[in-house]
């Protein structure tokens, strides 16, 4: 079976890759440099004003980072570096608040985009002609056609299903021997339980590759038990690229692969911006050193994780490896002077025997203090006591705790509303 879908890039020594990312780098700033008003501007106002300014890597940190608000203030297309002439496809993520966050493609991006995306694939186990169910929707959301990109290239049998109509999905799915399934995890906990409804099985399932919300290891386990599948955890974003960008877990599950001959990765403070030792948990940091039409240079991601390894891995893979992302810098939820993360609560509810992957975060603030509850379905072995009882010990407060019966709790066709607000001030 094919190992790799670029051996080259993919298992190339940490020296190789070290110098092909200072070339790349260097003609990364030259590009954003010689191309963009706003990346100009940014950067003569440190002091910099010659592509020849540069040195290399160890100058990174000396550079200033981009953020979701430079995209912002640049919307629409204000960070592009190509005419629009050479724009073939353009991605989009709305915010909660503000204008959106766009990225354009030129050729060479989609390709790039592509590239990464099959490399995932075929570290995933997939092998040409494997059927590949896409769930994700086809539009602007980067998602679907992300994935559809790289299973072109890896030579895919692609099922466009996109987003919905689970029950088509499934029937999809046992008719065309899906091997594949694309997604999020939390629809494809909605797809099981409609696979029960419907009484059917999927014995050709076997791959799930997942992204686009943060899971638990938890739900990981339980989703790969019950489907019967080995389950990827892939990353990338609309400010990358798009998803699978910036890598996915191997077969040796030991952390996500970063694709380093694409992409740098720093991780930083979030609070003072200061790069911090590999081991410690901070901001994931990304600059771009291929991308074209828009390429990031420094762009805080929001997303909290780690470096664990830049040791060859069990795979053969040289690319270092960062732990799965914990949450991000702004969904960290802070109850009563303790900080937590959806995730955390998650994992907990998961380890009660009997509670089911469905549940709520209610935040509640009453005049001024805020408190949590705890929705969740479970069988009816679980009391609302019980789940209380065990998220003290796990997160160290005590939420309410409510049981619901199974199906109780409101079903989402994409990624699923975990966290709820709820105001009560008087
Ligand atoms: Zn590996």
């Amino acid at each position: 079976m094919k190992r790799y879908f670029n051996s080259l890039a993919e298992t190339m020594s940490a020296d190789e890759l070290k110098s092909l990312q200072n070339r790349r780098l260097g003609e990364t700033l030259r590009w954003v440099l010689t191309r963009n008003d706003y990346y100009r501007k940014r950067f003569t106002a440190l002091g910099l004003k010659q592509p020849e300014d540069f040195g290399d890597m160890e100058q990174l940190p000396e550079l200033p980072t981009l953020n979701k608000e430079d995209f912002r203030q640049t919307y629409p297309l204000g960070m592009c570096c190509v005419g629009n002439n050479e724009i073939r496809e353009m991605h989009m993520s709305s915010g909660s608040t503000g204008s959106p966050v766009v990225m354009p493609y030129n050729e060479a991006d989609l390709e790039q985009w592509a590239e990464c995306m099959a490399r995932c694939y075929v570290m995933a186990g997939a092998v040409s002609g494997n059927p590949v169910q896409i769930t994700p929707s086809f539009g602007l959301f980067n998602g679907g056609f992300g994935m559809y990109h790289g299973a072109r290239k890896a030579e895919l049998f692609v099922i466009p299903t996109g987003s919905g109509n689970t029950e088509r999905q499934v029937r999809l799915a046992k008719d065309f021997n899906t091997k594949i399934l694309c997604g999020v995890v939390s629809y494809t906990i909605r797809i099981l339980e409609v696979m029960r409804e419907m009484k059917i099985e999927l014995p050709c399932l076997k791959i799930g590759i997942f992204g686009a919300e943060s899971f638990s290891d938890g739900m990981r386990k339980r989703i790969e038990l019950e489907l019967g599948i080995e389950s990827f955890d892939i990353y990338g974003m609309t400010e990358t690229g798009g998803v699978g960008t910036l890598g996915m877990d191997c077969p040796a599950h030991a952390g996500i692969h970063v694709w380093e001959d694409q992409y740098l990765v720093e991780v930083l403070d979030p609070v003072t911006g200061k790069p911090l030792p590999d081991g410690q948990q901070g901001e994931i940091v990304v600059t771009s050193l291929t991308r074209q039409a828009l390429p990031v240079i420094r762009f805080r991601t929001g997303d909290l994780s780690k470096i664990v390894s830049r040791e060859k891995c069990d795979c053969g893979r040289t690319h270092l490896r960062i732990a799965p992302i914990t949450g991000r810098t702004d969904d960290m939820l802070i109850i009563k002077g303790v900080n937590f993360f959806p995730k955390q609560v998650e994992h907990a509810l998961l380890e009660i025997p009997g509670v089911l992957p469905h549940y709520q975060i209610v935040i509640e603030e009453v005049d001024g203090v805020r408190d949590v509850r705890i929705n969740v379905e479970a069988d009816e072995t679980v009391t609302g006591y019980m789940v209380e009882k065990h998220l003290k010990e796990r997160l160290g407060f005590s939420p309410k705790g409510d049981v619901f019966k199974p199906g109780e709790l409101p079903r989402q066709d994409g990624k699923a509303q975990r966290v709820f607000y709820k105001n009560n001030n008087h």
